[in-house]
């Protein structure tokens, strides 16, 4: 274990119910808080301490993790007046795991070091059985000597953990992931459209297509999970894609960059969320193109 031994941590939704479970099974003194208590009930029930706000789980805690949905919530929990930044104590270490804007990761970093706080960014890939599974890999953000004194607590959660570059750099390597990861989920979603206005057997078709060289991650989940088990709960929300994709697209054209395969994406899961599928599991990106009902 690490020398930081208490954790105080942020968002205990799908991803980081399971990250607390494996600190705790670890040995970390783990403080928790979420927007909705009833989710924190069984890590309660576990070992970890509840705190009321954001700002009391971060006070006197060697380091601060948090994973909750969207930017405007990263900002909230970090700099909304008594929130993580104003109280941690001095040098602490400040973790932001949930996928969010490169600019608010530049942002906290800031407001931490004016505060000899140590912030770094910290998001993760390899979804809900990653979590489970304490496989994730990890793209890491901000200072080296922060990465370093931090890599115990990583370790507890992933395998291949990457310090990526300067303050941001996590955030922007993971939107880098996600624009992969949206080609990859709408070509399987195309393909076995495909194959069914072909009139063919598509369990035949998985059977045969992802043992070849257009295997991958994204086919296995999505049709295994979708198609064959007809099973729309989410492992990783489509409206938390399209939040992704959505900071793709800013930040593409902020670079100068264009990206026409995650403009379709986006277009597609913002038509699912507008007719309430967004908090369904990726795999209902299957229905947009016919192939589920
Ligand atoms: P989730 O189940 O919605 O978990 C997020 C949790 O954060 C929720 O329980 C939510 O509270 C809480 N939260 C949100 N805003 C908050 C605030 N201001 N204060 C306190 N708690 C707050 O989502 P998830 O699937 O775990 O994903 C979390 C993040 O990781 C997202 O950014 C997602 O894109 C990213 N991610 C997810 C996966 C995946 O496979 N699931 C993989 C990699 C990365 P409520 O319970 O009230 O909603």
């Amino acid at each position: 274990m690490s020398e930081l031994k208490k954790i105080g941590f942020v968002g205990t939704g799908i991803m980081g119910s399971a990250m607390v479970g494996h600190l705790l099974d670890a040995g970390y003194e783990v403080s928790v808080f979420n927007r909705t208590k009833s989710k924190a009930q069984p890590l309660i029930e576990r070992g970890a301490r509840w705190c009321e706000t954001a700002g009391d789980c971060a006070k006197g805690q060697d380091v601060v993790i948090t994973i909750v949905g969207y930017p405007k919530d990263v900002e909230q929990v970090y700099l909304a007046a008594g929130g993580i930044v104003d109280s941690a104590k001095t040098g602490a270490y400040l973790v932001d795991m949930t996928t969010s804007s490169p600019i608010v990761a530049e942002k906290i970093y800031a407001a931490a070091k004016a505060k000899n706080l140590h912030a770094v960014d910290a998001p993760v890939t390899g979804g809900d059985t990653g979590a489970k599974n304490a496989t994730l890999t990890i793209f890491v953000g901000g200072d080296e000597a922060d990465f370093n004194a931090l890599k115990p607590v990583f370790d507890v959660l992933g395998k291949n953990i990457v310090h990526e570059g300067g303050a941001g750099a996590g955030q922007k390597t993971k939107i880098s992931n996600q624009i992969a990861l949206a080609g990859a989920l709408a070509g399987v979603c195309e393909a076995f459209a495909y194959a069914k206005s072909a009139g063919l057997d598509l369990e035949k078709v998985f059977a045969a297509i992802s043992k070849g060289s257009a295997s991958s991650a994204q086919m296995s989940d999505i049709v295994s999970r979708g198609l064959l088990d007809g099973n729309f709960n989410p492992g990783f929300m489509l409206k938390h894609l399209g939040k992704d994709l959505a900071i793709g697209n800013e930040t593409a054209t902020a670079y100068g960059q264009a990206l026409p395969i995650l403009a379709v994406v986006l277009h597609e899961l913002r038509q699912m969320e507008n007719s309430g599928h967004g908090s369904e599991g990726t795999q209902a990106l299957l229905k947009y193109y016919g192939v589920k009902d």
